[in-house]
């Protein structure tokens, strides 16, 4: 596990090796990995390219794609089966080496937690830095998480921002319960926990597709090539998911 040099807020910048401002890691040799859940119903080319984003900004050597077989916050109306929409992540990331998906939450009965996800990954990799990769949306929730504190006790966090995001050092992009855990940091540009992990936001090249959207063209029989990867968008054709009245866009020009 990523073990901070100092306990509580005496975190020295030595301590970490800097790179573009921002707290990597304070280990040498550590492996970096970020975590990447979601409910991928389906996934799109936003949340790939967020990730790929993410992946070089912070040098990761992988970033593991979950998808929540059970996602503890989303009603369970119009999100398909588990199997599915795993299936696709896998397409969606088989020539990305550096891209992994991960089966851990379809395999764990109950509701998908993040907190035992995060366990699950450190048993995995013991000398393992952790990055939790979320967007603002799923971020501005977090309280509403189960053991949202023991999260970033167990991960560091990387928020993905909109182009034009603004960081403040008083907290204003924190969820208002959160700031009193937290400092912020001018050389690393992170937020940091007591525990010695960091809170990043990112401006990312901010694609603005979701996978709601993505299920409304499909539901209308509209194309939605380019907006998710083509093995994903044939994935759904094969099996005819989403739409009410079939997924038949383009089907032609294939043929
Ligand atoms: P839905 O519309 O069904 O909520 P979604 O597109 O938001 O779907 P999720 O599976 O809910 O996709 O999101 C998984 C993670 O990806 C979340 O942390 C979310 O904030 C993030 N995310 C969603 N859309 C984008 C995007 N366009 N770019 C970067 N990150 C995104
Ligand atoms: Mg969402």
């Amino acid at each position: 596990m990523f073990r901070p040099a100092l306990a509580g807020f005496d975190i020295r910048i030595s301590d970490f090796s800097c790179e573009g401002g921002r707290a990597i890691g304070n280990e040498a040799g550590e492996k970096r990995i970020g975590i990447f859940g979601g409910t991928f119903n389906p996934i799109h080319q936003g949340h790939l390219r967020g990730a790929e984003e993410i992946r070089e900004a912070f040098r990761l050597q992988e970033v593991i794609f979950i998808p929540a077989a059970i996602p503890p916050h989303k009603r369970m109306r119009g999100i398909i089966e588990i199997h599915h929409r795993f299936e696709m992540v896998r397409l969606a990331i088989l020539k990305n080496p550096r891209f992994r998906a991960s089966d851990v939450e379809l395999k764990r009965p109950g509701k998908s937690y993040s907190i035992d996800t995060i366990r699950h990954f450190l048993k995995e990799y013991p000398d393992s830095h952790l990055f939790f990769i979320l967007g603002r949306d799923a971020f501005m929730e977090i309280e509403t998480w189960k053991d949202f504190q023991g999260l970033f006790s167990l991960s560091s966090f990387i928020v993905m921002a909109r182009p034009g995001f603004h960081e403040t050092s008083h907290g204003a992009q924190l969820p208002k319960g959160l700031i009193r855990f937290f400092r912020y940091d001018q050389k690393l540009k992170a937020w940091l926990h007591p525990s010695g992990h960091a809170l990043h936001f990112e401006e990312i090249t901010f694609l603005d597709i979701s996978s709601t959207k993505v299920r409304e063209l499909i539901e209308e029989g509209k194309s939605v090539k380019y907006l998710i990867p083509a093995e994903v968008e044939a994935y759904v054709q094969k099996h005819g998911l989403y739409g009410k009245i079939g997924y038949t866009n383009n089907t032609k020009e294939n043929e």
